[in-house]
């Protein structure tokens, strides 16, 4: 067996030769070993409840997608032009969960990928070139996906740096944005039609469409005011552009009463971006759209992607779907998520340090302020990760202000652990 290596060694070596803006969770972060379910094991046989892990969606060393994945090693792996049963099962297999008309599948590695796809769908599907992305927004670290990407928390110069195609929409974040309730919508909708008449006649002769996340995840799970992507959805087709909905984060079951994350909005996309779930931690993303906007971008050219969708890559995306399925993933973010929600807002009544508990299912954010007028309290946030890590749960600020505790574990996670986690959260509010 692997010989135990010393986390301070292997740290070192890491920070000597990993570029440092690959960040790692944590100053001094636990080597983790092993993984089981929602449960982290590091070298040092501490366990840890892993409370951040949006990707492993089916639990960390799931058997069946072990098994699928192994099964499928040992007979083929190699580049998507071959043909196997794999793939044309995805494929069918997204296309059934995505809405009516949307049933054309491209198959990639990452949500990067994905978004940077879907971005090249809208340029082609309209022969224009310009794209209106929200305030507050990650979408990935390619050219495409990072240039409609404002998040100031990821990237402090993000505002001043986008390029001349991306067109920045307020935030329509219902807690703390400019507009405040559920019933903000209107509110927004208004910026939304100030900012395309802003775009000239010219500028909207040049209108591509709209990329954006249907709940704020990098917010910390924030929902959208009640109304408004549907609204948004309206004007921007209204000037012939495509919808992207964004679900790498918040789709694919996480949201409990919802599979993907604009039917909590009641809107319908015209391009979806998928991946992080997709794979439970295999690289693998999808981008799923009508016959006529993929038919456009074939007469551009043909899209090629090694190992996109590949034969172990497909193998384990059905696996993830099965185990979804077979496991009531959906229906378990749904009950525990709300069990989790309903904890963490009866915590909010007991520390003012928590001003709201975003999101629904297992999405969730707790953000941390300082005072009633919701001013960030980014320090406590970071000493109660720190204190969560010793206590053992994982877990991690985002959001601007990196003030918003984001809760996202894997969907199998128990009532029992989430009760633990709870209380864990409690003792770090009550000690930092
Ligand atoms: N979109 C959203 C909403 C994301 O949160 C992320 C990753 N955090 C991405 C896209 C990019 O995905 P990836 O890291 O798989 O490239």
């Amino acid at each position: 067996s692997a010989p135990v290596i010393a986390p301070a060694d292997t740290l070192a070596r890491r920070d000597a030769h990993v570029a440092a803006a690959q960040e790692h969770y944590y100053s001094r972060p636990p080597q983790i070993e092993r993984g089981w379910r929602e449960h982290l094991i590091d070298t040092e046989a501490q366990t840890y409840v892993d409370v951040v892990n949006n990707v492993t969606i089916a639990g960390h060393a799931h058997p069946g997608i072990v098994d699928a994945a192994a099964r499928q090693w040992t007979l083929l792996n190699t580049n998507s032009r071959f043909h196997y049963a794999a793939i044309a099962e995805l494929s069918e297999r997204l296309a059934a969960l995505a809405p009516a008309g949307l049933d054309r599948v491209f198959l990639v590695n990452s949500g990067s990928e994905a978004v940077d796809l879907a971005l090249r769908l809208a340029f082609t599907a309209t022969g224009r070139g310009r794209i209106l992305a929200a305030r507050e927004a990650y979408h990935g670290w390619t050219i495409g996906s990072d240039a409609v990407s404002t998040s100031i928390g990821d990237n402090p110069r993000a505002l001043e740096t986008r390029p001349d195609w991306v067109e920045l929409l307020d935030a329509p974040n219902p807690v703390r944005g400019t507009y405040r309730g559920r019933g903000s919508a209107a509110a927004y909708l208004a910026d939304v039609d100030a900012r395309l008449d802003a775009l000239g006649a010219d500028g909207r002769a040049q209108f591509a469409g709209v990329v954006i996340e249907p709940i704020f995840g990098n917010g910390g799970g924030v929902l959208l005011p009640d109304g408004y992507l549907a609204g948004l959805y309206e004007r921007v087709r209204a000037l012939g552009g495509v919808c992207i909905s964004d679900e790498v984060q918040v789709g694919y079951g996480r949201l409990g009463a919802h599979f993907w994350g604009f039917e909590q909005q009641g809107a319908v996309p015209d391009v979806i971006a998928v991946a992080k779930a997709m794979g439970n931690g295999q690289p693998l993303g999808a981008v799923i759209t009508t016959a006529a906007i993929a038919e456009a971008f074939e007469q551009e050219g043909s899209f090629f992607s090694s190992a996109g969708g590949s034969p172990v890559s497909a193998r384990v995306g059905v696996a993830v779907l099965d185990a979804l399925r077979d496991d009531d993933l959906q229906g378990n973010a749904q009950r525990v998520g709300a069990l989790f929600g309903d904890a963490l807002r009866a915590l909010g009544t007991r520390h003012p340090s928590i001003g709201a508990v975003h999101g629904m299912g297992l999405y969730l954010g707790v953000e941390l302020v300082v005072d009633a007028d919701l001013t960030p309290a980014p320090e406590l946030a970071r000493r109660v990760c720190d204190l969560l890590l010793d206590d053992g749960c994982i877990v991690q600020p985002t959001g601007d202000h990196k003030n918003v505790l984001k809760i996202k574990p894997p969907l199998c996670i128990t009532a029992e652990s989430v009760a633990w986690v709870v209380a864990a959260l409690d003792r770090a509010l009550a000690a930092a």
